[in-house]
């Protein structure tokens, strides 16, 4: 069995346009996955069958509400990662 989630995609892209102007000391790959799992886990998520079932779910669901709400959680887990980045650049 395999399923997706719609959201994953939303936020992956939220956050790649939106990457380098967030407020977070460490930008490395690690921080941006931290931010990316810690977002998901706090979103409800959408799951589809299919893979182009996310297309269907995206024009969907693409309105500013959806968009507001997912770019509130990235805040809140940048915040958490800046707080306490779990990357090497970080760990002595
Ligand atoms: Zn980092």
């Amino acid at each position: 069995m395999k399923v997706y989630n719609a959201m994953e995609p939303l936020v992956a892209e939220a956050l790649n346009e939106n990457w380098s102007e967030m407020n977070i000391p460490c930008k490395c790959e690690q921080c941006k996955n931290d931010v990316f799992a810690i977002t998901l886990n706090n979103l409800s998520p959408r799951y589809v069958s299919k893979g182009n079932g996310i297309a269907f779910v995206k024009a969907q669901y693409f309105d500013k509400q959806m968009m507001a709400n997912i770019y509130v959680r990235i805040g809140e887990a940048v915040k958490r990662v800046a707080e306490n980045p779990q990357c090497e650049n970080y760990q002595r």
